[in-house]
């Protein structure tokens, strides 16, 4: 963990939105810019990727991320790698302190296999971001969703080398903040989960602001 807290001040921001859970959202961030996520409520899971913006074949690389870097975790100093081994952004600012790379984004068929068969057809992050590339980023679709960051989201690796999800760590008015060092594709399913202990049950809006260098 590498708490970081930022002085940039959002009066300034030139981007300002929060976003509902159960909502998409995607935006381009020029080189230099700076964008922050606010976990408005606490203990909320941001399911994000980010792709190069003139070319959104190369693309956040959790694979290469986690090479690089060492740490299964992102904090602050994490540089986000894409799949041509370009520095996509760098991690500013964090008042969480770990961020999950592992865990990828809940599905139709990951509700079915944890949770219950009846669970199939609930709202899920792969849908939100099947419907945010087909509303806004066409003609991207399923092949261009690569495994994604999980902002605020707490899955620790257990002693025999497997996964859980635990009771978040982050609380409301958190952030994580990110360097743009280049021009960069964000794309946001802010989880609409129901059914995981990691949001208590409760999932909540994240507000995305970014700043001008
Ligand atoms: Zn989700």
């Amino acid at each position: 963990m590498a708490l970081k807290e930022s002085q940039r001040d959002p009066a300034r921001a030139v981007f300002d939105q929060v976003v509902e859970s159960g909502c998409g959202f995607s935006h381009d961030v020029g080189e230099g810019q700076t964008i922050r996520i606010v976990d408005l409520e606490g203990n909320q899971a941001v399911d994000t990727l980010f792709y190069d913006a003139h070319d959104r074949t190369d693309r956040y690389s959790a694979v290469d991320t986690i090479r690089e870097q060492g740490n299964i975790y992102l904090t602050t100093g994490s540089r986000l790698i894409s799949s041509e081994g370009n520095v996509l952004l760098t991690i500013v600012a964090d008042t969480c302190g770990r961020h999950d790379t592992l865990g990828g984004a809940c599905a139709a068929e990951s509700n079915q296999v944890r949770y219950a068969i009846e669970k199939k057809f609930m709202h899920n992050c792969r849908d939100t971001f099947l419907l945010e590339l087909a509303e806004h980023l066409a003609p991207m679709g399923k092949r261009d969703i690569p495994a994604n960051i999980n902002f605020f989201m707490n899955v620790p690796v257990t002693p025999d080398g497997g996964l859980r999800f635990e009771d978040g760590i982050s609380a409301p008015g958190r952030y994580v903040e990110l360097l743009a060092e280049r021009d960069v594709t964000i794309l946001i399913s802010n989880c609409p989960q129901l059914n995981n202990p990691c949001n208590a049950y409760n999932p909540t809006p994240v507000r995305v602001l970014v700043w001008d260098a």
